[in-house]
């Protein structure tokens, strides 16, 4: 390997590469390799990789090479799940994502006669990085399109999407799903007279209470100004209507500070059932709660009506 150690390309090269013989000993070490892991070659060539980097998988990587000194062809080796063969601490310093380097692997038979295959360490922190940023910011994207930025609960357009999916979940597993749909009580009051922003603090503290009354697989989303709908999946009536009443109870006991007075507010509800016979799709049993709503605010308003 002498020849390769003083070998201009193999030691200006922008990535690590090192030779291996099928027992995984090293057999040469180039200088980015020197220089990110500060050992030197001659420190480590004629050692086994594994000697020095026991987190390795020793198995996988021998079966790996046979297979490239059997099919004479170069392959891919995959790092997962720590995404690095050699612990390198990443050197990106703004915005960094991955506290190590993140590498690709491949492997290219060298000597055949002599087993010995060639490692190539690719640093791909940037890209993943990249990839990982763009990940996260579709996520962002996505909570954008579908949440409601007041309230963060979902919006009127993603609880139709999640309904339509809810709705032919039902059919097929035969579970039940309820509506209820509910509107703050003369909010219109509220608003004239403690002020918009108190009555945007009624609407989130509404909210809050909503989640608080609902389970992780019920959609609770805002239907639109201060009206509110949630899908309770695998949820007969009877247990909608008596989560319904809970709900109203808790935002009657409930109240807003303002400055030293308490703001109280009350909530009307209507519940329906999804019942494929007589209801097209959800939309049907939506318009059927929104029907039992309408009675309550025309009955006195703070109760829950069943329709
Ligand atoms: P009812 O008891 O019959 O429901 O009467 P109401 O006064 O609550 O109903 P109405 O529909 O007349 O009033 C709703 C008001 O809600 C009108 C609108 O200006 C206000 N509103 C809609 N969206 C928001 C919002 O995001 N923040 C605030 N502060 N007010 C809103
Ligand atoms: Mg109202
Ligand atoms: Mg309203």
């Amino acid at each position: 390997m002498e020849l390769l150690n003083n070998n201009i390309i193999f030691n200006t090269i922008d990535n690590g590469i090192m030779i291996l013989d099928e027992n995984l000993n090293i057999k040469a070490w180039n200088k980015w390799l020197e220089v990110k892991t500060g050992i030197k070659s001659d420190e480590i060539v004629n050692h086994c990789i594994c000697e020095r980097f026991p987190y390795i998988e020793q198995k996988k990587l021998v079966r790996k090479i046979k297979s490239v000194l059997i099919t004479k062809n170069a392959s891919f080796f995959s790092v997962e799940p720590h995404e690095y063969l050699i612990k390198i601490k990443s050197n990106i310093i703004m915005g960094k994502v991955f506290k190590y380097m993140r590498q690709d692997i491949t492997l290219v038979p060298y000597d055949l006669e002599r087993r010995l295959v060639c490692l190539y360490i690719y640093d791909h922190t940037k890209l993943h990085e990249s990839s990982e940023k763009l990940k996260k910011l579709n996520e962002e994207l996505k909570d954008l399109s579908s949440k409601d930025h007041l309230t963060q609960l979902y919006n009127r357009r993603y609880f139709g999407e999640a309904a339509a999916t809810m709705q032919s979940l039902s059919v097929r597993n035969n579970h039940h799903i309820s509506i209820i749909i509910l509107d703050v009580d003369n909010f219109k009051h509220i608003n004239d007279n403690y002020g918009h922003s108190i009555g945007d603090k009624v609407i989130v503290s509404l909210s809050r209470i909503l989640e608080n009354n609902c389970r992780k697989s019920d959609i609770v989303a805002r239907w639109g100004g201060e009206e509110f709908v949630i899908l309770l999946y695998n949820t007969t009536l009877g247990y909608a209507q008596s989560v319904a009443e809970n709900i109203r109870k808790n935002v009657e006991d409930f109240y807003v500070e303002v400055k030293e007075d308490k703001l109280k507010f009350t909530i009307s509800l209507g519940v329906s059932e999804f019942e494929p016979e007589i209801d097209k799709d959800l939309e049907c049993t939506i318009s059927r709660a929104d029907k039992g709503l309408y009675t309550a605010k025309a009955n006195g308003k703070n109760m829950v009506v069943v329709n």
